[in-house]
């Protein structure tokens, strides 16, 4: 059966001025123009000697592990083994009710983000909690399909629209393993929100309607940012793996589909910078200082 989809792919011109993105900086000193000398310059102290590991650890397919990203050090997620996607959530590690809001980073940053771009944080915090100092797929662009990597536009998988979809019980979709990863830290299912698809090659139709191409990662490629405050950070091994054999359910036994079989470990990396100098200057992110009520009045008393 044909899916419905209300959306058409036939374009009418209706003699439109092209239209320019809708959030853009107002100023020089907008926090949307980056200071890319400074990030460059802590891209490069992995070059350099100037990073000194403090944790360092691999992520098994089909789970997922929480862990704490000091502010002023940089994490590196790694295709340890090639293709696969992860599913990254971000805290503010000090107050979890901040989190990262991929749709207002759509909108600040791009549907996919790469160097330079930050991931910023939900209402009413709203500041960047991490900036992406490293990508070894930045150059790999835009193809045929309108395909791009590292994806804002979709979310975790999870076992209630597989269950809604293929009718099947499967307990180890990102949401269920971010669920599990974050319990030692206090939080619960309804902590795990929109997440950054890392790895992950996406795009819309000419319908309008989100896909998902087979992971481009190759053994060693990397995703790397800076944390611009105490961050906790959960990153799940998509069960989907390379979404080369991505379906709905585990695959039927006539057709012999193994998913497992596309699906491979994560590596991760936190690191300090030891070289003080490139960190010159470098400010904790505030939230800008709305000083509204919503416009709502205290009311006065006349005695
Ligand atoms: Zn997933």
């Amino acid at each position: 059966m044909e899916p419905f989809c209300s959306q058409t792919s036939v374009k009418t011109n209706y003699g439109l001025p092209k239209p320019k993105a809708s959030y853009f900086p107002t100023n020089k000193d907008s926090p949307l123009c980056v200071n890319k000398t400074f990030y460059d310059g802590i891209a490069k102290t992995a070059g350099k000697g100037e990073r000194k590991l403090i944790e360092k650890f691999v992520i098994p397919i089909r789970s997922a592990k929480a862990w704490k990203v000091p502010k002023r050090c940089v994490c590196r997620i790694i295709a340890v083994e090639g293709p696969q996607v992860g599913d990254l959530d971000i805290w503010n590690f000090n107050n979890p009710r901040e989190h990262m809001w991929a749709a207002r980073t759509r909108q600040l940053q791009s549907a996919h983000v790469s160097v330079y771009d930050r991931l910023w944080s939900n209402l009413p915090f709203l500041r960047p909690l991490v900036t992406i100092t490293g990508d070894s797929l930045k150059n790999r662009g835009q193809d045929e399909w309108g395909g791009r990597c590292h994806d804002l536009m979709g979310t975790r998988c999870d076992p209630y629209v597989d269950k809604l979809l293929s009718g099947e019980d499967n307990d180890f979709h990102c949401h269920s393993n971010l669920t599990r990863a974050v319990m030692p830290y206090g939080l619960t299912e309804y902590d795990i929100h929109d997440v950054l698809n890392v790895f992950q090659l996406t795009g819309l139709t000419d319908k309008d309607q989100y896909f998902m191409e087979p992971c481009p990662a190759k053994k060693g490629d990397y995703f790397e940012f800076f944390a611009e405050t105490d961050v906790l950070c959960a990153l799940s091994c998509c069960p989907g793996g390379d979404l080369s054999l991505w379906d709905w359910g585990e695959g039927d036994e006539k057709s012999n589909v193994d998913m497992t079989s596309c699906c491979r470990p994560l590596g991760v990396e936190v690191s300090e910078i030891t070289n003080d100098d490139v960190l010159k200057g470098w400010k904790e992110p505030q939230p800008p200082n709305y000083k509204g009520n919503h416009g709502l009045k205290t009311p006065v008393f006349k005695r």
